[in-house]
């Protein structure tokens, strides 16, 4: 009998929502689970060493010493090496720490905060990195499967695709070209601004059928990758760019903060509240942005 090809979960700085999204897929799992041996994943097998494998999912992204030992235990273990989620193919919501220094982080979470009386600083656990870095900047990737979480169906692809030596296709469009809201206004040529604010859904007489930019309302649909079936803009809610960037676009703060200044009057824009935390919200270590400051603090 063949032995069936082995799976392992590796996770770095996370939520572990990654792998719970491999387990929203039920009963589904066996049939992954029919085709492969999945070895090692601390949050649902007490198995401590990284064992050898053939494919190797990894979640999370690079946020202090022990991750960079993790994720190169992997590359050394595993034949095909997959990140797993927005943190891990872009940097994700820890990502956002790269809005700050290293010594800021640390002041903020362990002497600002409330329950650290004391303003003892950890000492005995891994230490910090300058920036948050994403897998493929310190390890060889080769598939990203994002989404925060990634949706069960998509992971199932990837790795159905992988198991039966297929190449798994990766969305190309953006999510404008699968989102079911209408444009009344927006793709008729004319001066006027179609909105002068930028508003939440509860502020006006929101419409469930338009594109929410028509209404004022911020959604980074048109600079983010298709492929999460829509759920958040179908649940009424703005899309923050979980998906990443498209594939050949770097920075999808750029992409953003460039395709709303076509539509909404750049005073507001500018005026919003935390416009970088909102465009860059899951993509700030993939940008350009970072890897310039990255370059000006490695020169300094
Ligand atoms: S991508 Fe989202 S769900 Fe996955 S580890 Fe990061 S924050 Fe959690
Ligand atoms: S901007 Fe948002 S609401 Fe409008 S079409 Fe794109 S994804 Fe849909």
């Amino acid at each position: 009998m063949t032995e069936k090809p082995t799976l392992i979960i590796a996770n770095l700085t996370g939520c572990t929502g990654c792998v719970i999204s491999i387990l929203d897929l039920h009963e589904e799992i066996l049939e992954i689970l029919d085709k492969v041996n999945l070895i090692y994943c601390p949050t649902i097998i007490d198995v401590k060493e990284i064992p050898t494998c053939d494919i190797a999912l990894v979640n999370g992204t690079i946020g202090n010493e022990h991750d960079i030992e993790v994720a190169k235990d992997v590359e050394k273990k595993a034949k095909k090496v997959i990140a797993l989620g927005s943190c891990a193919c872009f940097g994700g919501i820890c990502g956002l720490r790269n809005f700050f220094t290293k010594e800021e982080t640390i002041e903020y979470a362990y002497k600002t905060i409330l329950t650290n009386d004391s303003n003892v600083l950890p000492s005995e656990v891994p230490q910090l990195t300058e920036f948050v870095d994403v897998v493929q900047n310190v390890i060889n990737v080769d598939y990203r499967i994002p989404g925060c979480p990634p949706i069960p169906s998509m992971i199932k692809k990837v790795l159905t695709a992988l198991l039966e030596s297929q190449e798994p296709e990766q969305p190309t469009k953006n999510l404008c070209s699968e989102c079911e809201k209408v444009h009344e206004n927006m793709l008729i040529p004319t001066k006027e601004f179609l909105t002068f604010q930028v508003v939440a859904s509860h502020e006006v007489d929101y419409k469930e059928e338009l594109c929410f930019l028509e209404q004022g309302i911020l959604c980074i649909g048109f600079a983010t990758r298709a492929g999460c079936e829509g759920r958040c803009v179908n649940s009424n809610l703005p899309c923050r760019g979980c998906m990443g960037p498209l594939e050949k676009e770097v920075d999808q703060g750029c992409a953003a903060i460039s395709g709303l200044a076509s539509i909404f009057p750049i005073g507001q824009l500018i005026q919003q509240e935390d416009l970088s935390g909102t465009v860059y919200r899951y993509s700030l270590p993939y940008s350009i942005l970072h890897r310039i400051s990255k370059d000006q603090k490695e020169d300094d």
